[in-house]
């Protein structure tokens, strides 16, 4: 208990250090981060109130059926606004026979989305004919819905997979009647100009069990056949199958996912071109709050941070004079006189020393080697 105490202490003192000091901490801002490590200016996530129980709709979730009505929703035809066939049974949503698929009024692209499902009670058919069903994202990409309690199929067209692509990882079916669930994360392939520029993902878990692990996307999925990826648009309806048997279906919630603000993807997916902008935008900030600030060493402090974002020539061109300046106003110095600055001489030289170390400014950096010299005649450096 006293070292956790003393632990989140020593964590406290440095975010206060951190922040107090310009913001140069971490590793440095570069091609594929927009943010130093532990970066304090980094924007926060959106506070969102989560549902009561997992399963539950977060309040940021577009809810799309909470077993009032379908308004959110319409029948699977060439013109729009004609109402499913569907039918509502006790708040549940139960998929009819020859009624067609059911889709979003609305039309969505990269997504969480929780749906939950229950295959009929009564057993009928089996294979592909014991209540399948399935949810297909942007209409195309199936996750299959089917009553695998003890009923053999093809696996890549069992319960939980993408239907011809890859079966789940394990088969969590409940048995018929009993409701499961889907959480699902979806993000779309993107192509242009024919070529791949992202891959698609889906990653499911059924019943709160992982059976699609991030699979990439091999084109919208299909009976029998192989299909190829293929350029759509950004957002199209969620659509759910009608296959023939009563599915039932109730709480279905969705969360529209965006990309990020600082780089698309990560890993090989980042695009420097968004990280570029992210960083200049924030260094624009930072030279921003530089020319606002009073107090002169503070503006150097500001304008030395925002080169970790940016190195903009004149910016530091104009730090270099101004560091210059200031260690030029030590020349002939008194001890009492640097011993009552050293606060802000060590400041400085911490801000230097990170320029330095993060080759953002060259090693043999004409005010690095002053402030040096400078902590070494006054022995500043040495403990009293
Ligand atoms: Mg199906």
């Amino acid at each position: 208990m006293k070292s956790m105490l003393s632990l989140s202490v020593i964590c406290t003192l440095l975010l206060v250090t951190a922040s107090s000091f310009a913001g140069l901490y971490g590793d440095a801002p570069n091609e594929t981060h927009a943010w130093q490590v532990h970066d304090m200016r980094r924007e926060r996530p959106a506070v969102v109130a989560p549902g009561k129980q997992v399963g539950d709709a977060p309040a940021d979730a577009i809810v799309l059926f909470d077993g009032s009505d379908l308004s959110k929703w319409e029948a699977d035809k060439r013109e729009k606004g004609v109402p499913s066939k569907w039918r509502i049974v006790k708040g549940v949503l139960e998929s009819v026979r020859g009624a067609g698929y059911i889709r979003t009024k609305e039309s969505f692209g990269d997504c969480q989305l929780h749906v939950e499902w229950a295959t009929p009670i009564k057993v009928q058919g089996n294979s592909q004919g014991r209540g399948n069903s399935g949810v297909f994202l942007m209409g195309i990409y199936e996750v299959q819905v089917l009553d695998c309690f003890n009923n053999d199929t093809y696996p890549d067209g069992q319960a939980g997979s993408v239907y011809g692509q890859y079966p789940p990882l394990v088969n969590v079916c409940r048995g018929p009647g009993e409701w499961q669930s889907y959480d699902i994360v979806f993000r779309q392939p993107r192509l242009k100009d024919g070529k791949l520029v992202r891959p698609g993902y889906l990653t499911v878990m059924q019943n709160g069990v992982l059976v699609q692990d991030h699979w990439v996307l091999e084109g919208p999925t299909g009976h029998m056949g192989r299909t190829k990826l293929r350029a759509h648009a950004e957002k199209q309806s969620f659509k759910i199958q009608d296959h023939g048997n009563p599915v039932r279906f109730r709480n279905i919630w969705i969360r529209e996912l965006s990309e990020r603000s600082d780089g698309g993807l990560n890993g090989p997916y980042t695009d420097p071109k968004v990280v570029k902008a992210k960083r200049a935008e924030t260094a624009a900030k930072i030279r921003q709050e530089a020319s606002d600030a009073s107090d002169r060493l503070q503006r150097v402090q500001l304008l030395m941070e925002s080169l970790a974002y940016e190195k903009e020539t004149d910016t530091a061109n104009r730090v270099e004079r101004m560091l210059t300046r200031f260690l030029g106003s030590f020349k002939e110095a008194d001890q009492e006189k640097v011993e009552s600055r050293k606060g802000q001489i060590m400041a400085l030289r911490g801000s230097i020393k990170y320029l330095v170390r993060n080759k953002i400014v060259p090693g043999d950096y004409a005010p690095m080697v002053g402030i040096e010299a400078l902590v070494k005649k006054y022995k500043l450096d040495e403990k009293k």
